[in-house]
């Protein structure tokens, strides 16, 4: 059976009405336990409210993928096939990552989902620590952001790819002219 795409940016395009702010502020998210830095604001591309927790395209290394896969067979996020993620300092449930997902959860395939309630954020501007929970990670549709995220990365790459040939080729110049 194939799921509508169009239930999940519906759901998204509702929460947005209800956000109170979009985070504009840098911030760091950490291990409500142990303070770790498990995530930053430049990699978050929402949250899923129905599982309470923020969407990470990139986390630290402090973040660690379990082994152990398992499906998931109630609930939001039925039919899914996830691993946990734990701090590497104290060993807590941080979340868990999708990796695969009926299409109507598409978008959430290979993001980072970290539980709301498990996170603190530190905001640079106001060099304040907070709960997670008090904040909003609602930004734009979920598959818009992800898009860009994605895009994003990749120009990043390509330039980077661009960057090493151009070494390469002037070290083999420089190679070649003595
Ligand atoms: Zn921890």
């Amino acid at each position: 059976m194939e799921f509508d795409e169009s239930v999940i940016v519906k759901r998204i395009d509702n929460l947005k009405l209800i956000t109170a702010a979009e985070p504009e502020h840098f911030m760091t998210l950490h291990c409500l336990q142990c303070n770790t830095v498990l995530a930053d604001s430049l990699g978050v591309c929402g949250e899923l409210k129905c599982i309470d927790s923020i969407m990470c395209i990139r986390v630290t290394n402090d973040v660690v993928v379990s082994d152990a896969i398992e499906s998931v067979h109630k609930g939001e996020m039925a039919n899914c096939i996830c691993s946990h993620l734990k701090c590497r300092l104290c060993n807590c449930v941080m979340g868990k990552v999708i990796h695969a997902a009926p299409s109507h959860l598409a978008a959430i395939r290979s993001i980072f989902l970290l539980n709301k309630a498990r996170m603190s954020c530190y905001i640079l501007d106001s060099i304040s620590m907070v709960k997670a929970s008090s904040l909003s990670f609602d930004m734009k549709p979920l598959q818009e952001t992800v898009h860009e995220a994605r895009q994003e990365l990749e120009e990043h790459l390509d330039l980077m790819a661009l960057t090493c040939s151009r070494l390469a080729d002037m070290s083999l110049s420089s190679q070649s002219s003595t």
